[in-house]
C-alpha cells in the first residue's frame, strides 16, 4: 500500500468511451508509520473527560501487563465498562463483571481452554490481573465461567467493545484522510468452529462427506457458527467493529422473501451494516468481496448514506460486462508505477454504468492490472471493482488500496484470530455464550492493537513489520510479567 512514486497518465487514449473524472490526489500518502506530530514511544493520548492523565507512570518494559491495564482504564474506562456487564444468575458469588474480566484476559493472554484456565483461577498473581477479591483463594470453577456466559446480557458486554472503539475515534486514532478522507468498513464471512458431533441450537448444518479409515466415503452433517464480522479499514491496523451471526432455519424470523434455509452471509451482512452505521455514524464506505457485487446489498449500502468499495469476479454480470465491452481491447487509462512495492498498475476507469437492473444509481467499474517488477515475465494480477457513492471521488488507484486493504485483512485479522486466538475453540457451545465471549475477545484484541500501536510505537519497528508476530510477542511478554505480577493493576489505594 505504499505510495506511488511516478505516475504516468495515457488520457488521449483513454478507453472508455464516457468521460472519465479527473483522479484528484488523496490528501495524505497511504501507508503506515506515525504522523509528524506522534512521538516516537509511549506517546500521550487524551483521555476520557475527567479522567486522570495517559499512562501509568512506568518506565518502558518494567510491565507491559501493568502499563496496558493502566492505559485501558485510563483511557478507555475499561473499569467502568466491565463493571456495567450484567448476568442473569441470581445472586451469584461470582459477580458478571469478574467473569468478563477473567474472560477478557483469558482471551488476551491466549489461554487455549477451560481446563487450561482453571488453574489459573487460584493462582495469586492471575487473581490479582483480574481484580479478584483479596481474601479469596480461588476466583471460582470454570463451569461457573460457563453458566454466567450462557446468561450474560449482550447490551453490556457489547458496549465493552463499541465505546473502546467510539473513545478511540474520538481520540482522533483513526487517520483522516487515509484514502479520501474517508472511513471504510469491511464486511466479510467468517467461520471460527465446526463440529461432528456436538451441536447447540444456534449450529448451522449442512451435509459433507467424509472418509472413514478404511477409505469409505459417507455423509454426514457437519454443524458449525458462522458469523460476519464487520472491520475498520485504517492503513496501520484493523479494529473490530462489531460481528453478526448467520442464522439457523428455525431461528429466522418468518416473512415474505424469507425461505425455509439457513440464513446467507448477505442476509446477515445487511442485517450487521445497518447496525454499524447506527452505531458509528462517522463510517462512510462499505468494502466487500464478491459476494456483495449485487444490486441489493449495493441498496442497502446508498440508503444507508454510504459508498461502496466492492471487488467484481464475473466478467458476465453487470455491470462489469458492460465496462469489459466499452474498454475492449483499449490500452488502460493510466500506469501507475509504485517503486517501494516494486509494481507497475495499469488501470481502466469507467463511471456512471447504470446497467445493473437491480441498483437504480450509478456504478463506477474500476479494473487494475497488478504486474510485479520483481517478476516482470510472471502473470498480473487483475481486480475489478464496482465504486458507488461517496467513494466516486478516490481516484483509480486508491480504488485499487481499498480493495486490497479488505484482502489484507484475511491475511491480518481473520488469519490471526484463527491461528494465534483461541477464538475456534469451543469453550461453551452455546450460539449465545459463544457470541458473549467472542465481544470479550473481539474487546481484548482492539485493545491490544490500540495499545501497540498508541503506547508502544516504536514496538513494531523494532520487532519486524509483521503485525500478527509484533502482538504474539507482546502477549508472550505479558504472560511473562504476569508471573511477577505483585500488586494488583486495579489497585489504586
Ligand atoms: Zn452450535
Amino acid at each position: 500500500m505504499g505510495a506511488a512514486s511516478s505516475i504516468s497518465t495515457n488520457r488521449s487514449t483513454s478507453s472508455c468511451s464516457r468521460p472519465t473524472r479527473r483522479p484528484s490526489p488523496c490528501r495524505r500518502p497511504p501507508g503506515g508509520g506515525a504522523s509528524p506530530g506522534e512521538g516516537p514511544i509511549e506517546a500521550a493520548e487524551p483521555t476520557r473527560a475527567g479522567a486522570g492523565p495517559t499512562g501509568d507512570g512506568l518506565p518502558v518494559g518494567a510491565s507491559r501487563l501493568r502499563h496496558l491495564v493502566g492505559y485501558a482504564r485510563k483511557v478507555y474506562a475499561l473499569g467502568e465498562l466491565l463493571g456495567a456487564i450484567r448476568d442473569g444468575r441470581n445472586a451469584p458469588k461470582t459477580s458478571a463483571r469478574l467473569v468478563a474480566t477473567t474472560l477478557l484476559f483469558a482471551g488476551l493472554l491466549r489461554i487455549r481452554s477451560f481446563n487450561a484456565l482453571e488453574p489459573r483461577l487460584a493462582e495469586p498473581p492471575f487473581l490479582r490481573l483480574v481484580g479478584g477479591p483479596p481474601d479469596r483463594l480461588r476466583l471460582c470453577s470454570a463451569d461457573v465461567l460457563g453458566r454466567a456466559l450462557r446468561r450474560m446480557e449482550p447490551a453490556g458486554v457489547r458496549r465493552l467493545l463499541i465505546q473502546v472503539v467510539a473513545q478511540a475515534e474520538r481520540n482522533k486514532v483513526f487517520r483522516e484522510g487515509w484514502c479520501g478522507a474517508l472511513r471504510y468498513v469491511a464486511l466479510d464471512g467468517w467461520e471460527p468452529i465446526q463440529s461432528y458431533r456436538r451441536h447447540c441450537r444456534s449450529c448451522l448444518v449442512r451435509r459433507v462427506k467424509v472418509k472413514t479409515r478404511d477409505g469409505v466415503v459417507l455423509e454426514v452433517d457437519q454443524y458449525y457458527h458462522r458469523y460476519v464480522v464487520a472491520m475498520l479499514l485504517d492503513p496501520r491496523f484493523d479494529l473490530v467493529l462489531d460481528f453478526e451471526p448467520l442464522l439457523p432455519s428455525d431461528l429466522r424470523e418468518r416473512g415474505p422473501g424469507v425461505n425455509e434455509g439457513h440464513e446467507g452471509e448477505l442476509t446477515a451482512a445487511k442485517r450487521l451494516l445497518r447496525r454499524v452505521k447506527h452505531t458509528y455514524g462517522w463510517l462512510d464506505v462499505a468494502v466487500g468481496d464478491a459476494l456483495y457485487a449485487n444490486g441489493p446489498f449495493l441498496s442497502v449500502v446508498a440508503a444507508l448514506r454510504m459508498g461502496a468499495v466492492v471487488v467484481a469476479k464475473k466478467p458476465g454480470e453487470e455491470p462489469l460486462r458492460e465496462a469489459l465491452a466499452l474498454w475492449g481491447g483499449a490500452p488502460p487509462a493510466q500506469i501507475v508505477r509504485d517503486d517501494p512495492a516494486r509494481e507497475e498498475i495499469a488501470l481502466w476507469d469507467c463511471p456512471g454504468l447504470t446497467t445493473l437492473a437491480s441498483y437504480p444509481g450509478p456504478i463506477r467499474v474500476v479494473r487494475a492490472q497488478v504486474k510485479g517488477l520483481a517478476a516482470p515475465e510472471s502473470r498480473p494480477h487483475t481486480w475489478s471493482m464496482l465504486v458507488t457513492g461517496q467513494a466516486t471521488r478516490l481516484p483509480a488507484p486508491r480504488v485499487l488500496t481499498v480493495a486490497r486493504a479488505r484482502w489484507h485483512l484475511e491475511n491480518t485479522g481473520f488469519h490471526q484470530f484463527t491461528t494465534r486466538w483461541r477464538f475456534t475453540h469451543v469453550f461453551v457451545h452455546d450460539g449465545h455464550a459463544i457470541q458473549m465471549l467472542f465481544w470479550l475477545f473481539f474487546a481484548a484484541f482492539n485493545l491490544l492493537t490500540l495499545f501497540l500501536y498508541r503506547q508502544l510505537r516504536s514496538y513494531g519497528r523494532d520487532r519486524g513489520t509483521d503485525p500478527t508476530r509484533t502482538i504474539s510477542r507482546l502477549v508472550d511478554e505479558m504472560l511473562d510479567d504476569l508471573a511477577r505480577l505483585t500488586v494488583s493493576p486495579w489497585d489504586t489505594s
